[in-house]
């Protein structure tokens, strides 16, 4: 579904990521971890090409993610991605929030993208919200609605950028159990968050990153019984 090979970024001097390899198959549920500032969001922003990169590699579904816009459109339209920030449109409602895409990408016609927006509304438990605007929810409804509008697309693949860490504690249940669903349906997704529950119920590997590099991916079991490098126990010693 996913694999990059050799990748390599920089911004401008700096190095944030170095020689890359990461596969995921379809319906293969990554959790990304490490400390800040280690290349989490750079990377997971390379495969829908919100970063490019200058060495090495990506294919999404078998689309070598080029830089040649047609080809980062669709791929775009198979990722869907969901932010620590909700980046909803704050002057447009919940409904159009979830229509806009499908109306100007995929050109379908206003009630089967309405259609879509309100099926999937229902799903995130949130139907009863479609009028109002963004400023107007909690954050968990707001990151909901969110999960909700990448899903319009109908994407193969969804990332996740720490979408709970913005949010009162007691609106993280109800965002991490909207994600465990999706993963329950066989949703393909790599998500960056440090909730490690959330990576030992649903993670099929766990992959910490340091410096920019992947130092060490296991299964969840193994990943936090038996870490194999220094930076690895060292990491989940200060956030366990
Ligand atoms: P956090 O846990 O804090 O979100 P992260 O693992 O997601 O961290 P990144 O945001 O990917 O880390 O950043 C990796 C490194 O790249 C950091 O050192 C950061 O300062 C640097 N970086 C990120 N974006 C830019 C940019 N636009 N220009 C220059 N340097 C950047
Ligand atoms: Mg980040």
């Amino acid at each position: 579904m996913i694999s990059m090979t050799g990748v390599e970024k920089w911004y401008g001097a700096f190095q944030a990521l170095k020689d890359i390899n990461i596969s995921v198959a379809k319906g293969e549920k990554i959790v990304l971890c490490g400390p800040s500032g280690s290349g989490k969001s750079t990377l997971i922003r390379c495969i829908n090409h919100l970063e490019t990169y200058q060495k090495g590699e990506i294919r999404v579904s078998g689309t070598v993610l080029g830089h040649q816009a047609k080809t980062i459109d669709a791929v775009r339209r198979e990722v869907g991605m969901v932010f620590q920030q909700f980046n909803l449109f704050p002057h447009l409602t919940v409904l159009e929030n979830c229509m806009l895409a499908p109306l100007r990408a995929l050109k379908l016609s206003r009630q089967e993208a309405e259609g879509r927006a309100r099926q999937l509304l229902e799903r995130v438990k949130i139907a009863e919200q479609a009028d109002k605007y963004p400023a107007q929810l909690s954050g968990g409804q707001q990151q909901r609605v969110a999960i909700a509008r990448a899903l319009c697309m109908r994407p193969q693949v969804m990332l996740f950028d720490e979408p709970t860490s913005a949010l009162d504690p007691e609106m993280v249940k109800e965002v991490l159990d909207t994600m465990i669903g999706l993963a329950e349906e066989g949703m393909t997704m790599i998500c960056v968050t440090h909730e490690m529950g959330f990576a030992r119920q649903v993670a099929d590997r766990v992959i910490f990153m340091a410096s920019g590099a992947v130092v060490e991916e296991a299964p969840p079991a193994e990943f936090f019984s038996n870490p194999k490098h220094e930076r690895t126990r060292k990491f989940l010693g200060e956030i366990l």
